[in-house]
């Protein structure tokens, strides 16, 4: 295995925040990235290269991966044409496989499942002649959920009986979907867990996360996870990433329910990439998620995952980030602001963390 020295550069498919805080992390290492992405975003402000073009101009995405040593991504749908004619060319780190799977929610659930670990009881629905058989699969209340392109809670529709289907239906636009039974929780984690290219792995402290209307808002750290859960959850998150033969940072969303359970905690999903729960780490830890995820694509040695500090995360969502004067002003946040234009409601335009020393 080749490390990648210091000069190199780094192609990132994708240009938004999570590019951003990966430029910034490759620069202190010493490393160059260049950009690929379909709109001019935060990250291109801050890269040395930056490439706008469709992810579909195959002849572009050539062009990009020959001027780079190694590419990685910033988001999980990017296009598998996309990642297939750029690994062609330079490595995909993390491979395309963990792409194809959170691409796509059924396909994430059975992988996930296969590996024996549990997941909230899950049917596919791509039509009216499906709801019967989902719904005795799964029982009510229940959560239908468009297979692809969700997030933040996007394509998403509760129900609390079966009469609710066939509405729940037509307001994800008949989208091929699952239908997934309501997990009651105490709380969510996530477990960031970084895999090198030798495939030695370390995990981040475990958060417990906290959303509103499907958009993460608050993480912190340490959770009230309690110490052999936190194992399993540990467990779980090394069995996804050495399944998918994984290569950076992953972060794996679970539901905590509670300790009397026989299985305390149920996995959501997983995204292939930084993670906006792991924010708090630039913080509170000597080396980030995002400095982690550019050693272990450059094959370099994974540093430190340890805390220093206990931290709290706060999304600045939409208009929250005109707070900007009164969080610079405070000695004990770190204000991180993304460099967007126009402060959409839902829209993550930054973040602050609290750190106190633990
Ligand atoms: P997702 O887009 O799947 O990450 O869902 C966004 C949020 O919706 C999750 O973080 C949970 O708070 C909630 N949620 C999603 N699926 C379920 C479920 N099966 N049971 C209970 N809550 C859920």
């Amino acid at each position: 295995m080749r490390a990648l020295p210091p000069g190199s550069t780094i192609g990132i498919l994708g240009g938004g925040q999570l590019g951003r805080m990966l430029v910034l992390a490759a620069a202190r290492l010493g490393f160059k990235c260049h950009i690929y992405t379909d709109v001019d975003g935060p990250a291109c402000q801050v890269a040395a290269a930056t490439t706008l073009g469709a992810f579909d101009d195959l002849e572009k995405v050539r062009a990009f991966a020959a001027a780079v040593d190694v590419v990685t991504y910033e988001f999980e749908n990017v296009p598998l044409t996309a990642a297939a004619a750029t690994d062609a060319i330079k490595p995909v780190r993390p491979g395309p496989k963990a792409l194809q799977y959170s691409q796509d929610r059924l396909d994430e659930k059975l992988f996930v499942s296969r590996l024996g670990i549990p997941v909230a009881p899950f049917a596919a629905v791509e039509a009216p002649a499906d709801f019967d058989a989902a719904i005795r699969a799964v029982g009510t209340p229940a959560i239908l959920k468009t297979r692809r392109l969700g997030y933040d809670g996007k394509g998403q529709v509760p129900i609390a009986t079966a009469a609710d289907l066939p509405a729940a239906f037509d307001g994800i636009g008949r989208a091929p979907a699952t239908l997934e039974g309501f997990v009651t929780f105490a709380f969510e984690v996530s477990v960031l867990i970084v895999r090198g290219l030798d495939t030695q792995v370390r995990f981040y402290d475990i958060p417990v996360n906290r959303h509103r209307d499907g958009i993460l808002r608050v993480s912190t750290v340490p959770s009230d996870l309690p110490e052999r859960h936190r194992d399993r959850a540990r467990e779980i998150a090394e069995g996804i990433a050495s399944a998918l033969d994984y290569v950076g940072v992953l972060a794996v969303e679970m539901f905590y329910v509670g300790g009397d359970a026989s299985e305390p905690l149920i996995v959501n999903e997983f995204a292939p990439r930084v993670h906006n729960s792991g924010h708090w780490t630039i913080d509170a830890c000597a080396v980030s998620q995002f400095e982690n995820h550019i050693r272990a694509v450059a094959g370099w040695p994974l540093g430190i995952t340890e805390r220093h500090s206990n931290a709290e995360m706060h999304n600045l969502i939409g208009a929250e980030v005109d707070e900007w004067p009164r969080l610079v002003a405070d000695p004990a946040a770190c204000v991180h602001l993304y460099g967007k234009g126009e402060a959409r409601p839902g829209r993550k335009m930054g973040h602050v963390t609290w750190i106190k020393p633990r």
